[in-house]
């Protein structure tokens, strides 16, 4: 049975012609020979009125600080709502479609509410109705703990949905399908010459999705990876075939092996704050220590960050800074909180080891009078902490610096 996985994001579902183009991929996954199985997620996006964000404000209005058990259980909607109108327009056009819920398509998570992580996926049920040629349509985002607690993955994680039903199928492809023709060098909202990459490895869309490139949930790729199966990003509105993301190192259109690129796309994070802690030189080594700790009990995740004798940097989300800001005068140090941050990357697999890249990447900043309250950089990435209001000025001067233009 070729199995393939067919995951169609909020904007590919949200109307009656959208969805329309929906039904067509998957007749044609089905005339093919695949036996698809169909992922959505909630229609439309924020205003809308079944998208999560709107679901979520209905709740949010009437008490800010409701508990997340029954967060998830309000999230759950969206995504049954989209499944059951996607499953309607498919019996309508003479196909055998049957609706599941997450827990019912056997994905199983803890119970950490809201961003749940998955256990195991039992695809029996799945592999019962693909036999009888039925379409399953599978709400995405969703799962249940062993006992029947409703749970929810987290933004985006419908995509992992998608990829963790393609790697406990087995599946020949899991297809993301969203509103833009593919991964890009950058996000199109900013760079309007950015360029669709036709393939990337695991490891760089990673990358680039942990960097702040939201087209793809890293969980998704991670996923993918373990099981070497190959995932395609393409656009449910157009016949353009995508990025495919894969292991094989091959070429791209432009000759350029994917492995040596030192520079496959540009990315950004926004709402950071920098917090910047002066310590006294000899107990700086106790001090970091104290710091970190304390930040990981308060369940707060860290980034940027940057150790000298005498100071400690680093970045944390904007909503929880001044509790991080707390925990570090409950220590008896001091903390500068820098608001309106913003964490610019370029990421490359072919980045390691090749001379003057950080020097590049410095002068498409500098050029453009932006400046660089912090860096970064590993094997694959370099990144900068930057003003917010400088975002989409670094992001163009570099995708152009990096020749990603052309
Ligand atoms: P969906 O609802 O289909 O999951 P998302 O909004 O999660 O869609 O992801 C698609 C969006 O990701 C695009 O509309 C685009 O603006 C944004 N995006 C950000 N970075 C990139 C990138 N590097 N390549 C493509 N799209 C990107
Ligand atoms: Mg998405």
């Amino acid at each position: 049975m070729r199995i393939i996985v067919q995951k169609f994001g909020g904007t590919s579902v949200a109307s009656p012609e959208k969805r329309a183009m929906v039904l067509g991929k998957i007749e044609k996954a089905r005339e093919q020979g695949f036996y698809p199985v169909v992922v959505v997620s909630a229609m439309g996006r924020k205003g809308e009125p079944y998208a999560t964000d709107t679901l979520l404000g209905l709740t949010k209005s009437v008490y800010k600080n409701i508990a997340v058990r029954e967060l998830d259980q309000i999230m759950y909607c969206g995504e049954i709502i989209s499944a059951v109108v996607m499953t309607a327009t498919l019996q309508n056009a003479g196909l055998e479609a049957v609706m599941l819920t997450g827990g019912q398509a056997g994905i199983i998570t803890d119970d950490n509410f809201t961003s749940a992580r998955i256990l195991k996926v039992d695809p029996t049920r799945l592999i019962t109705l693909l036999k009888m040629r039925k379409v399953p349509i599978v709400c995405g985002f969703q799962g249940m703990t062993a006992d029947g607690e409703f749970t929810t993955l987290g933004r985006g994680g419908s995509d992992t949905t998608a990829s963790a039903l393609g790697a406990a199928l087995n599946a020949e492809l899991v297809e993301i399908y969203t509103d833009v023709d593919g991964i890009m060098t950058a996000d199109p909202r900013i760079v309007n010459n950015a360029k669709i990459l036709d393939c990337i490895s695991y490891g760089e869309v990673c990358q680039l999705a942990h960097q702040g490139a939201k087209v793809i949930h890293p969980r998704a790729v991670e996923i993918a990876m373990q099981k070497n199966i190959p995932l395609v990003v393409k656009s449910t509105f157009s016949d353009t075939p995508g990025t495919l993301i894969t292991n094989i190192a091959k070429e791209d259109t432009r000759g350029n092996a994917v492995a040596d690129r030192v520079a496959t796309g540009v990315t950004y994070v926004n709402g950071l704050a920098q917090i910047k802690i002066e310590i006294v030189t000899d107990q700086s080594y106790n001090a970091s220590s104290k710091v970190f700790r304390a930040m990981a009990d308060a369940g707060i995740s860290v980034d940027l960050i940057n150790v000298h004798p005498g100071q400690i940097m680093f970045t944390v989300s904007e909503e929880i800074a001044e509790k991080a800001g707390t925990r570090i005068q409950d220590l008896g140090y001091k903390a500068g909180i820098l608001y309106n941050c913003a964490k610019v990357s370029v990421v490359g697999g072919g980045m390691r080891e090749v001379p003057g890249v950080m020097a590049t990447f410095v002068e498409a900043l500098s050029a453009n009078n932006i400046t660089i309250l912090q860096t970064v950089d590993s094997h694959t990435s370099i990144s900068v902490l930057i003003h917010k209001e400088d975002v989409e000025d670094a992001v163009t001067a570099l995708h152009a610096k990096f020749g990603l233009d052309s």
